[in-house]
């Protein structure tokens, strides 16, 4: 058995003109560029929507964390298309709830609290990124 480094894709959806849409893409960018810049690489969901082969390669043969911004989980589902489970899952407004001090508002730009909650969710999402990259396989 070898342990491997995995990347770790990072899906958020495209949340047009929500504010949970946005914390979804600002947290993945805070994980992306900030947090675990390296280890972790985002795609596009619009990309899986057009079965782009190396968008599907990827997502397919790696662990994938989907951030969605309403119940509909359109990144969750795009991975389940490709007939996998993302490895995790949320809905933006979870991060929220587990900070109600920091309301997200604003859909282009987020306000000073929305990109706080994203900082502060995308440092708390760290150590499932560390666990994800190390993951075993046989
Ligand atoms: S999950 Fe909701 S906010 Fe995100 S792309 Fe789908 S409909 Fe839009």
């Amino acid at each position: 058995m070898n342990k491997t480094t995995k990347k770790v894709v990072v899906l958020p959806c495209s949340g047009i003109g929500k504010a949970y849409g946005a914390l979804a893409r600002e947290t993945a960018y805070e994980l992306a560029e900030r947090v675990r810049p390296g280890v972790t690489t985002l795609t596009c969901l619009p990309l899986l929507v057009i079965n782009d082969p190396a968008a599907r390669k990827l997502v397919t043969e790696n662990p994938v964390i989907a951030i969605d911004g309403c119940p509909k989980e359109c990144a969750k589902k795009s991975v389940e298309a490709l007939g996998k489970e993302p490895a995790v899952s949320y809905q933006a407004i979870r991060f929220y709830t587990a900070h109600k001090d920091l309301k997200p508002e604003g859909v282009a730009r987020l306000n000073e609290a929305g990109q706080k909650l994203a900082m502060i969710t995308a440092d708390e999402l760290a150590e499932t990124v560390d666990r994800l990259a190390a993951q075993e396989e046989l």
